[in-house]
């Protein structure tokens, strides 16, 4: 039985950085629209976005080797770094509106600065480093790179991972002094405190069970609350971002653009270390190469993290398989996700995926000390006692048909999911991630109000001066943001808060 029923302009369905941010742009944009927030948990923050069940890394692709490839006629392919770097520069830019405007007090509470370093071995890898820093030295956005094959410089930038190194082999490192440390949990948490302020009525342990149709295009959701009862709501617009809990939602909804897609769970898991000795001798992430057959969501990294004003090192990811959307999700939720209109597409990408299923169940029957021989790979000297296992969220990367891939074709982008009409928006796959947020939820409004377009471009120009340019084609526009984000979000070296232990 209904006990309660409301229309509202807005929902936004889950209470992660995807709804954080994009109830935040609303609200700056249209702030006399209603909006309404449910989240099946008891706070904001708790899933993918929580800093413990992500690697906090502001994508922007200074370190990370799979965003670069080497094509056939040996030369790199820079263009996913390209645009994963121009995605980033849009988020730092909002948030940075955010401080300026007061709507976020300290940046530190949720960026530091910290290097970005790829490191790489043996002959074949470091010629393809040098390669790509050749390459990527020579584009505005990547200016700063700086590359060694020295190992009394690597021993400078990372004395960690050089100490008791005892092999001939090559090996060679990029640095980029203006990488960033993000705690996503943190923001979203500073975000969703905002909404509240400005009257957005944010209901926790509320669960999204079914959205309808209505005659006159509205949605209705089913929700049930916290005691367990079942309320009606209403919206002209609902935005999924239930992460690994959107697929469901968005089928529920049952648009015809949701049909043929879905969903496959890739489990995280970090090493963390305990040791304040030697968690104080690193402060970097460093990225490494995956293994082979690896999905590129593995490649391992060492990274410092700064979370509750406190410095922490982490390992890995080691990726896993659960059917479960969500780390507080049902073993029942893949199997739950193959419908008729999709039971093509799942076997497809089953037949066609079967080497990944067995090297992520390879990679939940891992032992500790199979973990630590692969970050002894990172630190030789690395000491069982010092490191803990910590199991971290999930993410369901996408399968669609795909004219490049064929039937099943698993996807590890972000993609945003939307009505013709615009009048519901789902964001599915978890990749580059939170570091995109800001870029993809205006994907969302340019999908979804584009008869708002000409009215909020002001707006939008004033939150993110880049609005609508490639940075890279404006190198002096590169400069002037550069400068300014870092200005304002406190990334400049010497300018790291005391606090920080
Ligand atoms: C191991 C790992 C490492 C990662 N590392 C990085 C990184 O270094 N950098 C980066 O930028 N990104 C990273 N990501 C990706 C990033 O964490 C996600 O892209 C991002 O947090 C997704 O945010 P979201 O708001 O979509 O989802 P979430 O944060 O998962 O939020 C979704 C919310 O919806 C709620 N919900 C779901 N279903 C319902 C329902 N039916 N009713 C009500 N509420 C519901 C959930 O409880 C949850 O609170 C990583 C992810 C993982 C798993």
């Amino acid at each position: 039985m209904s006990n309660r029923q409301t229309e509202t302009d807005v929902i936004l369905i889950g209470a992660g950085i995807m709804s954080a941010t994009l109830g935040t742009l609303l609200k700056e944009l249209v702030p006399n629209w209603n909006i309404k927030v449910f989240e099946k948990l008891a706070s904001a923050g708790e899933e993918s976005s929580n800093e413990w069940n992500n690697a906090g890394t502001g994508h922007a692709a200074l370190c990370e080797l799979n965003y670069t490839t080497e094509k056939a006629d040996g030369s790199i392919d820079i263009n996913k770094a390209v645009n994963v770097n121009e995605q980033f520069q849009v988020s730092m830019q909002f948030w940075s509106y955010l401080v300026k405007s007061n709507l976020i007090r300290n940046p530190h509470d949720f960026i530091m600065p910290l290097p970005h370093i790829s490191l790489v071995h043996g002959e074949k890898d470091v010629a393809f480093l040098k390669k790509r820093y050749d390459t990527m030295i020579g584009n505005p956005l990547f200016q700063g790179m700086e590359f060694s094959s020295d190992p009394k410089k690597l021993e400078e930038w990372i004395p960690l991972i050089m100490k008791d190194r005892k092999t001939n082999e090559p090996i060679a490192a990029t640095k980029m002094e203006a990488g960033t440390d993000v705690n996503f949990g943190a923001l979203t948490r500073m975000l969703f405190g905002h909404l509240k302020n400005k009257n957005v009525d944010i209901k926790f342990k509320h669960s999204v069970e079914d959205i309808k149709r209505n005659s006159n295009g509205s949605w209705e959701l089913k929700v049930r609350n916290g005691s367990g009862q079942v309320e009606r709501h209403t919206a002209k617009f609902v935005f999924v971002g239930g992460g690994g809990g959107s697929l469901p939602l968005l089928q529920k909804s049952g648009i015809p653009e949701g049909k043929h897609i879905g969903g496959f769970p890739i489990s995280g898991l970090f090493m963390v270390c305990n040791n304040p000795e030697v968690i104080a001798k690193h402060h970097a992430k460093v990225y490494g190469k995956a293994k082979v057959g690896a999905p590129p969501m593995s490649v391992p990294h060492l990274d410092t993290r700064f979370i509750d004003n406190k410095k922490s090192l982490l390992f890995g990811p080691f990726a896993g398989f659960s059917p479960k959307f969500l780390k507080t999700g049902s073993m029942f939720d893949l199997i739950g996700s193959v419908k008729p209109n999709n039971v093509l597409t799942m076997l497809a990408a089953g037949a066609k995926n079967m080497s990944l299923t067995k090297y992520l169940i390879q990679q939940v029957m891992l032992s500790k000390e199979k973990r630590m021989e692969e970050l002894r790979e990172f630190i030789p000297d690395a000491k069982s006692e010092d490191w803990d296992l910590l199991v971290s969220g999930q993410r369901v990367q996408v399968i669609k048909d795909t004219k490049a891939g064929g039937k099943g074709t698993l996807q590890f982008g972000t993609e945003v999911v939307s009505a013709s009409d615009g009048s519901i928006a789902a964001l599915l796959g978890a990749s580059p991630g939170a570091s995109t947020a800001v870029p993809v939820m205006l994907e969302v409004i340019e999908k979804c109000f584009p008869e708002h377009l000409n009215n909020w471009k002001p707006k939008l120009k004033e939150m993110i001066p880049s609005y609508g340019m490639s940075l890279m084609k404006n190198p002096d526009l590169i400069r002037q943001i550069h400068t300014s984000t870092a200005r304002t979000l406190g990334l400049n070296n010497g300018e790291l808060q005391s606090s920080i232990k």
